[in-house]
């Protein structure tokens, strides 16, 4: 009888677990993967997506293909329970599986629920895409963006820039007194200037709550998010914002062999903002500290980077870049970003053989910024 790891969610941190099921398999490990989306899209190039400069298929990862090719079994179902006296997770469609070890990487959803159809979260990704498909039929003559974060700002750049396929109305609105606010002012005073040029509204000490989302066709809610791990139901201990609590190793306290990861977990109550650097950065680890696990040698502590830097995209041909109170902004740093997300994503979607050198990534963003 092999030892089962049950994956819930196939997020970006589990990944590199996904990769470790044909060595694993003769260790006498089995690996299913439990998600309800069959690919994952990545975050980072979804703005880029939005304007048209990428297409699904460069973007997203096949989570049941990349199974298939590690010996991962794949099952599509929306984890609705985990019944931890049972060892046994289970899905709203009734499929149930029992766990030795399990991994929780469901990542997060919006936190402003809005029924009207009109209205599109930008969590989970996936919510998106029917209107992305609206916005380049042309159907949107109005749209809302509300959340002037980092999520709701990058993709104002990438929809109203001027080789976007998208020529729809734009307005976002943001409650504080500058867009980007957790980022220097002098990248907010920059955005700003680009948007308004392009003739988007840009709205600020203006809340979401004051505007009549019946003014617009349609409306993108990236005004924060919650972790999905709220929509299961558990008993496990919860830190800030109601995330998974966990060590610093990513295991439940007090519970060894249930491990979580990414924008769901609240690792070692530090509670680390949710974004794809902390997830990408766990899966190394993750993948280390379960095979420490089942040697029974000790576990290594999660370690962020000392700086999380972001590169904004603007386009495939101009993107920001920017770490504690540095800005630059240009070609190169779009260039670098293209080169950066291809090197991540093709690691997931690509032979050995076929992935691109970090070198030719480059050659090959320089190409892309001027052919757009
Ligand atoms: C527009 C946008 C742009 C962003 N850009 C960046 C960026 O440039 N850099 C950056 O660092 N971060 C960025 N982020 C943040 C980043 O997306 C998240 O931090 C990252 O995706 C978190 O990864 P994760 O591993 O926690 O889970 P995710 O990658 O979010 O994946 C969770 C998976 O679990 C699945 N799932 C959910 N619930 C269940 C369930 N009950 N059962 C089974 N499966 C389930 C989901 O469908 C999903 O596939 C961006 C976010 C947005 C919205």
């Amino acid at each position: 009888m092999s030892t089962r790891l049950v994956i819930a969610g196939g997020g970006h941190a589990s990944l590199p677990i996904l990769k470790m099921g044909h060595h694993w398999k003769k260790l006498g490990i089995s690996i299913t993967l439990v998600s309800d989306q069959m690919y994952l899209i990545y975050s980072g190039a979804l703005p880029q997506f939005a304007g048209g400069f990428f297409t699904f298929d460069e973007i997203s990862i096949n989570l049941k293909d990349l199974c298939e090719r590690y010996g991962v079994e794949f099952c599509q179902g929306r984890v609705k329970a985990v019944n931890q006296n049972l060892s046994l997770v289970e899905t709203s469609s009734g499929d149930k599986f029992l766990y030795d070890l399990l991994l929780i990487n469901v990542g997060a959803r919006a936190k402003e629920n809005h029924p009207e159809s009109r209205v599109f979260p930008v969590k989970p990704l996936s919510k998106l895409l029917p209107l992305f498909e609206e916005l380049k039929a042309g159907t949107v003559q109005k749209l809302l963006i509300a959340g002037g974060g980092a999520a709701g700002t990058e993709l104002a750049l990438n929809l109203s820039h001027p080789a976007s396929s998208v020529k729809s109305a734009i307005t976002i609105t943001e409650h504080g007194n500058r867009l980007l606010s957790a980022f220097p002012k002098r990248l907010s005073d920059k955005v700003t200037r680009i948007l308004g040029k392009r003739g988007v509204s840009v709205l600020l000490n203006n809340s979401f709550e004051q505007v009549t989302f019946s003014d617009y066709d349609a409306v993108i809610m990236a005004t924060g998010n919650r972790p999905e791990s709220l929509s299961i139901d558990h008993t496990f201990h919860t830190g800030q914002n109601h995330r998974l609590l966990t060590l610093p190793t990513l295991q439940l306290p007090g519970l060894p062999n249930i491990f979580a990861a990414g924008d769901t977990a609240d690792v070692d109550g530090k509670n680390y903002s949710q974004i794809g650097v902390h997830a990408v950065k766990q899966g190394p680890l993750l993948r280390s500290n379960i095979n420490a696990f089942f040697d029974g040698r000790p576990l290594k502590p999660y370690k962020p980077y000392p700086v999380n830097p972001l590169i904004l995209s603007n386009g495939p041909d101009h993107a920001f870049f920017t770490a504690k109170s540095f800005v630059s902004g240009g070609r190169p740093e779009a260039i670098l970003k293209y080169a950066i997300d291809m090197k991540w994503l093709e690691k997931y979607t690509m032979p050995p053989e076929r992935r691109r050198s970090f070198y030719q990534l480059m050659r090959d963003g320089e190409k892309r910024s001027r052919t757009h």
